[in-house]
């Protein structure tokens, strides 16, 4: 299965040189090591040296984050007996934004977040890592508007009938105008999905919500994204799947779709689970991740990336010296550490990209059973909440005390917004107030919350961002190339789990065994992530769908 995708070759076309990839600690690299000491020794209260002289000791890697891209890329250079040293700025936890939080015996994710992936070898691993701990479950999630429940992935059948016979008949005719006379070449969201299923479904099923989680515009949200998330998904395809047996729908390879998964796995006791687990898997092969560690800065001379400072628990300030460093960090932020600073065409860049943020009310009901689905989409245009989990759903675990409920509410916005800031106490008033107004809980059904914060959930793909990524990665691969990007804010790409996985993954065996896989290849062009065309196959590189770069031929 091939790999395309623009852009994608900056790292690629300079494989072959000798600057690319440096298994073995070069000139260059004992000089720069050299400079870091002495610097290191001078203005550091501690310098921290991996012993590279000792015999059979030519590469340290340091990783910096232990989401799931840090950590998968460290776990993989541990299977390839790669030293590693991985530095988190949380104090408490792994997982990055797939961590678990606990409350009162309930435990919520950072937004649900269920396991499902067309690599064969990411399922492969989750399973290796939890064994029974991860466990199939069977999807039900719906779409809350005007107070009804619509069915998601969206029916043709249900929705036309919770809608009514004008709303649907306005549907269809404006799906008609759409086929007729469709937007040419569509450049923004909001013209592309309409073209896929008409202005009037775009507004109802797809406008309000994807406006509250981006906090902009449709019309001016990139095509990019929904070609990336939603592609090969039009108003035929739904009808078709809600009208035809399953064995009538053949695509025109005789594919079947088995649009937007109907199960997902999901660890027993949340997200996060997965990422303890390899931590303790680190910790067990003689790697613990050092949480408390934030980086601060990233120190270079000579073409190469040659210590990260990190401010550790105590304020105290160390400098981890390393051969190849692998960034998971946001890349402003990245870009921003770096000593000595990067030219400024690269620093505007990489300020340039934006981010949205997210909070989560997370909310203990004193009520078993509160609504069956796994989550539930909302798009009512009158409350703030983008999302609502039930977590005891994905699984009995998160919740000790069976006679509760663990709910958490999505609410998108960005850290310069009032809302950010609000109190606590502002904020998990308006969670209950809302549940309330929607008519999922009574008022002092409401026992508890706590709310968590997490900025820089989601890059943001606007008008300008791919010029200005570009800019960043050519410079980073020509001017640094022992430094790695990986992840989702790390490459500033849309990925789930697995995308990230793979992207740390790919560069652990770049870095431990010499390989040329590019990972910005990763996700380029996958088709929507809950979509999986049966008859790709299932195992090696076909069953990685899409997800797993092709190697480049050399
Ligand atoms: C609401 C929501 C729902 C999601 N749902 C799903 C889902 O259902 N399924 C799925 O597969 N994916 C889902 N995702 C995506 C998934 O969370 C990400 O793909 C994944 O967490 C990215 O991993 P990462 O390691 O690249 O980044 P992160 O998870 O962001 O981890 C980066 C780590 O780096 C650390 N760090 C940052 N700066 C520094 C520093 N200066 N020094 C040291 N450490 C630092 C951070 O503390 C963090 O631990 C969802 C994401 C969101 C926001």
């Amino acid at each position: 299965m091939g790999f395309s995708g623009a852009g994608a070759t900056e790292r690629n076309s300079k494989v072959d040189g000798p600057s690319v990839f440096r298994p073995q600690l070069g000139e260059a690299s004992v000089g720069a090591l050299a400079e870091c000491k002495r610097v290191a020794c001078r203005e550091l209260l501690l310098c921290r040296m991996p012993d590279l002289s000792a015999p059979g000791v030519t590469k340290h890697v340091v990783v910096m984050g232990a989401g799931p891209a840090g950590l998968s890329a460290a776990y993989e250079l541990t299977r390839h007996r790669t030293p590693v040293t991985v530095v988190e700025k949380d104090p408490m936890q792994v997982g990055g934004i797939a961590r678990t939080l606990e409350f009162m015996g309930c435990r919520f994710d950072v937004g649900p977040h269920r396991f499902f992936s067309k690599s064969a070898e990411i399922e492969a691993l989750w399973t290796e890592v939890l064994g029974d701990e991860i466990r199939s479950v069977s999807r039900l999630t719906r779409i809350m508007y005007r107070g009804k429940f619509f069915d998601y992935p969206i029916k043709a059948s249900n929705a036309f009938l919770n809608l009514g016979p004008y709303e649907t008949a306005r549907c269809l005719l404006s799906y008609a105008q759409a086929r007729l006379r469709p937007v040419v070449d569509p450049q923004s969201f909001e013209d592309w999905v309409s073209n896929q299923f008409g202005r009037r479904l775009f507004e109802i099923f797809f406008k309000t919500y994807t406006e509250k989680v981006w906090g902009i515009p449709t019309s001016e949200l990139s095509a990019d994204w929904a070609g990336q998330r939603i592609r090969g998904l039009n108003l035929v395809e739904v009808i078709r799947n809600a009208l035809l047996p399953a064995s009538w729908r053949g695509g025109g390879e005789g594919a079947i779709v088995k649009t937007l998964v109907d199960s997902f796995r999901y660890p027993r006791r949340g997200a996060g689970q997965m990422w303890e687990a390899v931590a303790a898997r680190l910790a067990a092969a003689g790697h613990p991740v050092r949480l408390g560690d934030e980086v601060v800065a990233v120190r270079h001379a000579n073409g190469r990336v040659i210590s990260v400072v990190v401010k550790d628990r105590n304020g105290g300030t160390l400098d981890v010296l390393g051969s190849e460093f692998i960034s998971t960090m946001p890349i402003r932020e990245l870009i921003a550490k770096l000593e000595p600073a990067a030219p400024s065409i690269v620093r505007a860049a990489a300020d340039a990209l934006g981010y949205r943020d997210f909070i989560t009310v997370n909310l203990v009901v004193d009520r078993a059973n509160v609504f069956p689905d796994q989550w539930i989409y909302v798009h009512d245009p009158g409350v703030k909440v983008g999302r609502i989990g039930n977590f005891k759903n994905f699984s009995a675990a998160m919740v000790d005390d069976s006679g509760l409920t663990g709910l958490g509410m999505e609410y998108f916005c960005f850290e310069q917004d009032g809302m950010w800031s609000w109190p606590d106490a502002d904020l998990l008033d308006l969670g209950r107030r809302e549940l309330v107004a929607l008519g999922i809980v009574r008022p002092e059904e409401v026992k508890a919350g706590m709310v968590y914060r997490q900025p820089k959930a989601y890059p943001v793909y606007d008008g300008e961002y791919l010029g200005h990524l570009a800019v960043v990665r050519e410079w980073v691969s020509r001017a640094l190339p022992n430094l790695w990007l990986v992840g989702r804010n790390g490459m500033h790409h849309y990925n789930n789990q697995d995308h990230s996985m793979m992207t740390g993954i790919l560069v652990a065996r770049n870095i431990a065994l010499g390989a040329n896989y590019d990972p910005w290849l990763v996700n380029t062009d996958a088709e929507y992530h809950e979509e999986e065309r049966v008859g790709e196959g299932s195992g090696g590189d076909r069953g990685a769908g899409r997800q797993v770069p092709q190697r480049i031929a050399s």
